[in-house]
């Protein structure tokens, strides 16, 4: 039986590792803020002080942290999880980082002889909350069919993509989708809010055909209510929306209708609204299309 280590447990992480824990040793937890592993230590996971030490202690090791920062300081930095990893052992990231950042990494988690997969979810917290979310795997097949039985204990879909930085692609292709639609749902509410037309009529209408989305589905009510507590930080989605361009970039290829939306983002976070759900966006359009 594998010893299971989980090492970032904010919003996302916290759901997704108590949903192993229905099937599978966790063995030891680690947190940044010591906060959030009172559950865990409640419910009888050893608390680990470093990520070297989470390392030292299990066989696969969860992370899910912000940014590929986060992602290196947490596996290359002092005390990081390379410095106690040992052969045979796998890494599977769950966060959204740059693919060729992943990589790096991962070569450096080879040279330890252990392996390390990109495993990004997509869904938000309430996909996280019930294990339904789409689970996107760039790796080795045999490292895929390592952690495939732990990733469906929090994933519905779950699908080998390719090689390493594989799995982080197509997330940040889904992300682009994702926050273009969400902006352009934003653009045509707040023309509809300054042409006269209530907002809940718009929803109705919109939700009954082709407009329709998951995005709709998921923010209409929220875009109503104004409520902006954060499910999916707006700065994160502004930097999931950045690596993509960033990776499009790379190879070449224009991005318009990312880069307009792209624009949006960055006035919203100029704003003051990174902290708040991605939803908060609506406030940036409706700023813009205040009546005279
Ligand atoms: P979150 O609640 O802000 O959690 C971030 C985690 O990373 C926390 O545990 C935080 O520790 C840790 N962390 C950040 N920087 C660190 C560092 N330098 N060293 C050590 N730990 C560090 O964010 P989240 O919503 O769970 O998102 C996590 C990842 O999932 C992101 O890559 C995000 O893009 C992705 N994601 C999120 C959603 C969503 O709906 N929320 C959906 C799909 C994918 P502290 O507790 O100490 O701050």
């Amino acid at each position: 039986m594998e010893a299971i280590g989980f090492i970032g447990l904010g919003k996302m992480g916290n759901p997704i590792s108590r949903h192993i824990m229905e099937k599978f040793t966790l063995a030891a937890v680690y947190n940044r803020s010591p906060s959030k592993t009172e559950w865990f230590r409640k419910n009888g996971v050893e608390v680990c002080s470093t990520p070297a030490d989470v390392a030292r202690k299990c066989s696969v090791i969860f992370t899910m942290l912000t940014d590929s920062e986060a992602v290196s300081a947490v596996l290359t930095g002092k005390d990081g999880v390379i410095e106690g990893i040992r052969p045979g052992s796998l890494v599977v990231d769950v966060s959204t980082i740059y693919p060729e950042d992943s990589q790096r990494i991962a070569l450096k988690v080879m040279e330890k002889g252990a392996e390390m997969v990109d495993s990004p979810v997509i869904g938000s917290v309430d996909l996280a909350t019930t294990g339904t979310l789409t689970i996107a795997v760039g790796g080795s097949e045999a490292a895929f069919m390592r952690c495939r039985p732990m990733l469906e204990t929090f994933g519905k879909r779950v699908v080998h993509v390719g090689p390493n930085g594989f799995g982080l692609k197509v997330k940040l292709l889904n992300n682009m989708i994702m926050g273009s639609n969400y902006a352009i749902l934003c653009e045509a509410i707040s023309i509809g809010e300054k042409a006269g037309i209530d907002t809940e009529t718009m929803e109705e209408i919109f939700s009954g055909g082709g407009a329709n989305s998951r995005t709709l589905e998921m923010k209409g009510k929220r875009m109503m209510e104004r409520n902006y507590d954060p499910q999916f930080l707006l700065a994160h989605q502004l930097k999931d929306i950045k690596y993509g361009l960033r990776m499009s970039m790379d190879i070449f290829s224009p991005t318009p209708v990312t880069s307009a939306a792209a624009s949006m983002y960055e006035t919203a976070y100029n704003e003051g609204r990174g902290d708040n759900d991605y939803s908060a966006l609506i406030e940036t359009y409706r700023n813009i299309n205040r009546k005279a």
